[in-house]
């Protein structure tokens, strides 16, 4: 009822959640900190403060207004978080563009979220010269050049980066404006259709880092505190790097930006820069552990929180066996992205630490405010019993509003007033969610639901075993049965044999059920993976289509 609304003063300040209210303190009391790019560039917090107002100053001189969209091409870089506030702080939209997807895919992504300036890395010219003719209208680019030279292109570059900012006013006067306001756009990355547009207002970024900061901060495992150093290995691209560069700045912390992700490279860092904290996929994580030069890098102070996908045990145990503070963190695209951690509540410390895996590895508790359900089909609540797997629906403040000019998928996201993860999962008597597959992937065989996530996690732990997949495909009989995609350790052998009775293992102990063996192994040289580094099962059922049926 409208009678008990506050009462505002007139001289009152209605203080708006606004991105540029997460940089001043930090800047007035960190102002020494350090942010290091790579082995290109290291600058000071007050440095930050002063490029961020160079840089809006210099995109205002160029045209750009706000509701105008300003999209960034580039490697984790300290340009990037410059732009995650500039850009936003002018009233402009940041379109953090995927330069991972197809020239075509990037294409259909600037002309649908209308991009006013592009911001481009050397690197990625020939792709914008592949589809300039078709980029519509022509735009105006900022170079991001590392190399030390200029680049032999065609395009038309309007000014250099570094050029822009050191003829740029370093006082920007940043407006008030609505918190509702959009702040940033990006495409998802799905295996089907066209990509969809999410978008996030500076209401939205704000509220959540403060939930995700209030939920790593604090004692315990699985933190982030003042004294950490951040270097993030999830793209800043892709979900604005989970918002953990918002969080890191907030905090006033060191941050590292590693450039494009190159396993040495990042150990280097890890161990030069004194790294304490990032986030990554499963695979990247795979890949530093495997890297040659691992034996040589203490990881023992690094806490590390793994979503995208699933965590499978035996990598944790790996990550574990280093010293490594490794657990889950999960979201989506849609989520912007953080709706869960998996960290350990007080008294599971006491735990073996087998026990304590599996928790790590579970997809977590719902971080303040998210409201967390997992539903049957009506939209009830199934019962927190570590069984009764349902979908996974969510509320938060900071969801996606919807995609960005598609009302029909907006209202499918949203049906009944929840936002539809896709994600099958169960919660336990101790209120962590674990997912248990993607809707569309999970394997329904004979009446049952199998989880493709946990039979690859068994697979994973089958000492020959590299990488492992598992995807469904119709059967006469069962409806559809699960065939293995698995690739084995280098010097290893493993047959069709081998893989089944290890399963048979975990099935004779009650934890899968034996119609969940696979039937069929593919024993391959690699398992594709989506632009993020998440197994590709869309992909997989193509490319081994033939072998599938003749296996
Ligand atoms: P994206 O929008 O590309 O970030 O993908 C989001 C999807 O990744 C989610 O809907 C889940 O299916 C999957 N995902 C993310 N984090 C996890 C996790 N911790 N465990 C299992 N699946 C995850």
């Amino acid at each position: 009822m409208a009678e008990n609304l506050i009462e505002r003063t007139p001289s009152s300040y209605y203080y708006p959640l606004l991105i540029k209210n997460l940089l001043r303190n930090p800047v007035r009391q960190f102002p020494n900190q350090e942010i290091v790019y790579g082995d290109f560039k290291r600058l000071t917090y007050r440095d930050l403060d002063e490029r961020i107002n160079r840089l809006a100053s210099g995109l205002t001189a160029l045209g750009v207004k706000r509701g105008d969209t300003v999209a960034v091409m580039d490697w984790d870089t300290n340009r990037y978080l410059e732009c995650f506030f500039a850009v936003p702080m002018l009233g402009a939209v940041l379109h953090t563009v995927n330069v991972r997807l197809s020239p075509e895919q990037i294409l259909y992504t600037i002309n649908h979220a209308e991009d006013d300036v592009i911001l481009v890395n050397t690197e990625f010219l020939p792709v914008l010269e592949t589809i300039r003719e078709r980029i519509e209208p022509v735009k105006k680019l900022v170079l991001l050049n590392d190399t030390g030279f200029t680049p032999a292109t065609t395009l038309d570059i309007t000014v250099e980066y570094e050029a822009l900012l050191a003829a740029s006013d370093p006082h920007f006067n940043f407006p008030d404006f609505p918190e509702d306001t959009r702040a940033t756009t990006f495409y998802t990355t799905g295996t089907t259709g066209l990509p969809k547009g999410v978008y996030f207002s500076h209401r939205q970024l704000v509220l959540h880092t403060m939930a995700v900061l209030a939920a790593l901060s604090g004692p315990g495992q699985g933190r982030l505190n003042r004294g950490d150093v951040y270097l993030p290995i999830t793209p800043m691209f892709h979900v604005h790097a989970w918002g953990i560069p918002y969080v890191a700045t907030t905090l006033g912390l060191k941050q590292v930006y590693p450039g494009r992700y190159v396993p040495e490279h990042l150990l280097t860092l890890i161990q030069r820069e004194g790294v304490t904290f990032s986030h990554c996929v499963p695979t990247i994580l795979q890949m530093l552990l495997s890297s040659s030069k691992i034996d040589e890098i203490d990881l023992s102070r690094w806490k590390v929180t793994i979503g995208g996908s699933a965590l499978p045990q035996a990598l944790a145990k790996q990550a574990l066996d280093r010293g490594v503070d490794v657990f889950t963190a999960y979201g989506m695209s849609e989520t912007c992205p953080i709706l869960s951690f998996s960290q350990l509540k007080p008294h599971m410390m006491e735990w073996d630490e087998e026990r304590q895996l599996e928790f790590r590895c579970k997809t977590g508790l719902a971080i303040p405010m998210v409201d967390l359900r997992v539903v049957d089909p009506d939209m009830n609540d199934v019962p927190h019993d570590g069984k009764t797997s349902g979908e996974v629906v969510a509320r938060a403040p900071w969801l996606t509003q919807g995609y960005l000019k598609d009302s029909r998928n907006s209202e499918m996201l949203w049906e009944g007033g929840y936002l539809h993860t896709g994600d099958i999962g169960v919660i336990d008597e101790e209120g962590y969610l674990k997912i248990t597959d993607r809707l569309k992937d999970v394997i329904k065989t004979g009446g049952e639901w199998i989880s493709s996530l946990e039979l690859e996690d068994l697979i994973l732990k089958h000492p020959s075993v590299a990488e492992a997949a598992v995807v469904g495909v119709p059967d006469p009989k069962w409806g559809e049965r699960p065939v293995a995609l698995v690739v084995t350790k280098l010097g290893r052998e493993l047959d069709l044999a081998g893989v089944r009775d290890w399963l048979k293992g975990f099935a004779d102990k009650g934890i899968i059920s034996k119609w969940g063996i696979p039937d069929r192994v593919l024993f391959v040289e690699t398992i594709p993976k989506t632009s993020v580094g998440k197994l590709n099962k869309k992909a997989m059922r193509e490319q081994y289509a033939e072998m599938i049926q003749n296996s």
